[in-house]
């Protein structure tokens, strides 16, 4: 098998289950429990989080474990909105956001408060300017993400928080594709709350975090215990949050020399499709681009095709993001891209880690190439298209 989803979710390394593997059968006990059983697991809690913080520049206490990113951005924007809605009404986002900044977002809508999505260039960029003519006197919160999980597109981060901060507006980024591949921290780029996911670093699935700066007066996601400083009870996920812990160590610790390695494959892929491949066009961003992310839109054909006919080749792609692909609707990343219905159905999602090979990438394109023309051979908008162009 060939994996190429690692925006959807990657392999976890072999030595984060082993930090994990002794929370579950040796130190098992509730890290609120006197007894040692539970100190080893509280100390291991502590570790994890004194690791993240670092990693992104914040303090350990303005850490707090989560179920994953869903979690962590449903809770920053609800939170903001019910602790600030006093002071105004007015949330700016972007039209590319992952679903659960947009369903938190448009439910708020239905609860009064008033949303702007900034549409983005033909690279999947907002622009500053209009972020800023959006601002108004009720806004209290923007939330734009570091880095777009379908077309791997890098956003204006710190220029964005230097422009909140500036105004005393609440700046969220969600920086689940971000932690591990590109720089991530709280103070250069200047948020206030920053959601990450460990499964997308490596990192075991349903656990993440929200970092709350110091100052930012939101309540608890859950109440109970006094877990998480009291703001999100219930015992804590140790093995996960160990994980966690040992995924960003591992992730940030040598990110360059991964990002670069990463970056040489995704362009040796995007330079062969494009070599080889006719009537396709890369989606995102030449240069402000995530190391892994490849996105191409084949014409005449559907993504879906595409990912199944590469499925059985034993290649594991996508097509839009994963969370959509059960349904059949056009990305909205690339329709708020300005890519036509037609144009968005035909995108495929290539997503690279450091273990996939030159060798791989030249089995992919090899089957690619045999898929395309099987499907264009069979679509009438191929041939109507030749038709029109004399060829056929
Ligand atoms: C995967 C992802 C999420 C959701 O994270 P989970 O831990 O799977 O809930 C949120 N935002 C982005 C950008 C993602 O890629």
């Amino acid at each position: 098998m060939i994996y190429l989803d690692n925006a959807a979710t990657t392999r976890m390394a072999p030595e984060v289950l082993e930090a994990m593997l002794p929370y579950f059968t040796q130190q098992y006990g509730n890290p609120s429990s006197i007894h040692a059983g539970g100190s080893a697991g509280k100390k291991a809690v502590s570790q994890a989080r004194r690791t993240i913080a670092q990693a992104i520049g914040a303090r350990q206490e303005e850490i707090y474990f989560t179920s994953g990113g869903s979690e962590a951005d449903n809770w920053a924007i609800k939170a903001v909105a019910e602790s600030y809605g006093h002071k105004g009404k007015h949330i700016i986002t972007a039209k590319i956001e992952h679903h659960a900044v947009l369903h938190t977002c448009m439910e708020l809508e239905k609860k009064g408060f008033q949303v702007t999505y900034l549409d983005v260039d033909g690279e999947g960029k907002i622009s500053l300017e209009e972020l800023v003519a959006a601002i108004r006197p009720d806004t209290i919160l923007v939330s734009i993400m570091c880095a777009n999980n379908e077309v791997g597109t890098i956003e204006p981060v710190a220029q964005i928080g230097a422009i909140t901060r500036q105004r005393g507006i609440l700046f969220h980024t969600d920086a689940v594709q971000a932690l591990g591949q590109i720089p991530v921290h709280v103070e250069e780029m200047c948020v206030d709350l920053l959601s990450a996911s460990a499964h997308k670093l490596n990192g075991p699935k349903g656990v993440g975090m929200l970092y709350i700066r110091e100052g930012v007066e939101i309540g608890a996601m859950l109440y109970g215990g006094t877990q998480e400083r009291k703001r999100r009870a219930g015992t804590e996920n140790v093995p996960g949050i160990v994980g966690f812990g040992a995924a960003v160590e591992r992730a940030v610790g040598r990110m360059e020399e991964k990002a670069a390695a990463v970056r040489h494959l995704r362009d040796y892929l995007i330079r062969r499709i494009e070599e080889e491949i006719p009537y396709c066009r890369l989606n995102g961003h030449d240069r402000d681009r995530l190391p892994g992310n490849v996105n191409f839109t084949f014409r005449f054909v559907r993504g879906e095709s595409l990912v199944i006919l590469l499925d059985m080749k034993g290649i594991c792609a996508s097509s839009g993001s994963a969370c959509t692909s059960g349904a059949v609707e056009a990305s909205h990343v690339l329709l708020a891209m300005g890519l036509a219905e037609e144009d968005a159905h035909g995108s495929l999602r290539m997503t690279l880690s450091e273990e996939n090979t030159v060798e791989e990438l030249d089995y992919v394109v090899e089957q690619l190439v045999q898929i395309l023309e099987k499907l264009r051979g069979m679509s009438s908008s191929y041939e109507a298209f030749l038709a029109g162009k004399g060829e056929a």
